[in-house]
């Protein structure tokens, strides 16, 4: 690493030069470490859809050039002299925010997801020295200790990544929803969100079905832990699911039809979306009035229940499935996900920054 300047140090990494444009190898700049930062040496980072959407536009314009990257996982190689929650050599990991207000009711209720003055993105946010935070893949990051997590050490270090996204946001909501048993759960999508979704719902107790488009990936979805398994390009699916599931949890990053599967929710059933295409969708708020059905989202979690979610994880051997590449094969790892072409989740070794 080179030390540029008085308070900044320049870093290798991955960023994209626009919306149209590929990624390309490049240099940012990390902060000095202050007394509460912690300086991670990053060692793996996962590719999330969001880091798509983002960088395409799909979710409005961004400050470019811009690094993605929120399922990070590294070893503190500093820190400040005020930090008392990790220290140099620790296995640590870091998720999609880096700050929040902290003095809002939302904050102080450990929801610094739905900070009230909005939580700092760990890319693509304003920071708090007015910069525009820089994610993940790059070879390392500066974060608030508070906002940094421990990874238990009978997680393999190159699989942890993509829990602190696609881990934590499917979670959340399933430990909200009550996920657990003589519960029925139905999971939309088998992408990254939605494999995890499938094992830790199938670990909280809850009988598990997974919505896909197609059943190429049944077996896979079988022995994540799921009991059933169909195919949504079926019509008769919805016929045969009407009024089952008290939870559906939609990862799909796409636009899809959200009253058919309205019409799957049980009385009282709740329909949660994860999945965060850019465009407006259509509700009919008849299908919703039928059976008292809910229809809500959710995002992320609290920095207490991530670290509540790498723990039980730990506790029940719940991996993520990855796939290893190297930084230059971001570019076709983003086709490959577009396409569902994805076996469930990309891992950038950051070794391949440098
Ligand atoms: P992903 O790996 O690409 O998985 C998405 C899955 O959706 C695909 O594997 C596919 O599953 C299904 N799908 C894709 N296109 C579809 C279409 N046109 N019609 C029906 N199904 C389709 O993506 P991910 O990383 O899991 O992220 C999923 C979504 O969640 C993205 O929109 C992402 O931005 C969002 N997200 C939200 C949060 C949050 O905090 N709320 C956090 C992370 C990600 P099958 O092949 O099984 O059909
Ligand atoms: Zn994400
Ligand atoms: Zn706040």
């Amino acid at each position: 690493m080179l030390f540029f300047g008085a308070l900044l140090r320049t870093v290798n990494a991955y960023a994209a030069p626009s919306a149209t444009e590929d990624l390309v190898p490049t240099t940012i700049e990390r902060r000095d470490v202050g007394p509460k930062d912690v300086e991670i040496e990053i060692a793996y980072a996962g590719i999330c859809h969001s880091d798509i959407h983002t960088v395409r536009g799909d979710w409005g314009p961004q400050h470019y050039p811009l690094t993605v990257g929120h399922e990070i996982v590294g070893v503190v190689t500093e820190v400040g002299a005020e930090v008392s929650k990790h220290k140099v050599g620790d296995r640590v990991g870091v998720g999609c925010m880096v700050n929040s207000c902290r003095e809002c009711e939302n904050c102080k209720a450990g929801e610094e997801q739905y900070c009230l003055k909005g939580n700092t993105g760990t890319y693509g946010a304003k920071d708090r020295d007015g910069s525009i935070t820089q994610g993940g893949y790059s070879t390392h990051v500066v974060v608030d200790e508070d906002f940094v997590l421990r990874v238990p050490e009978s997680i393999s270090y190159e699989s942890a990544a993509p829990l602190l996204c696609a881990g934590i946001t499917t979670y959340s909501p399933l430990a909200h929803w009550n996920a657990g048993p003589g519960k029925k759960v139905a999971v939309v999508g088998m992408g990254g969100l939605g494999h995890m979704a499938v094992k830790i719902a199938h670990a909280m107790g809850a009988e598990v079905t997974v919505l896909s488009q197609t059943l190429s990936k049944k077996e896979d979805g079988l022995k994540f832990g799921a009991d059933h398994y169909y195919a949504t390009n079926d019509e008769q699916t919805f016929k045969d699911l009407r009024n089952t599931f008290d939870l559906i949890i939609n990862t799909v990053s796409a636009p899809i039809d959200l009253n058919s599967y309205f019409k799957l929710l049980t009385l009282d059933g709740t329909f949660v979306s994860v999945g965060a295409p850019g465009e407006p969708l259509p509700v009919t708020v008849f299908t919703l009035f039928s059976n008292r059905r809910s229809f809500a989202g959710s995002t992320i979690g609290g920095i207490r229940e991530t670290q509540e979610m790498l723990d039980f994880c730990a506790e029940h051997g719940i991996e993520p499935e990855t796939e290893l590449i190297e930084a230059n094969q971001i570019n076709d790892a983003y086709e490959r996900v577009l396409k569902s072409d994805v076996r469930y989740r990309f891992v950038i070794d950051a070794k391949t920054f440098a």
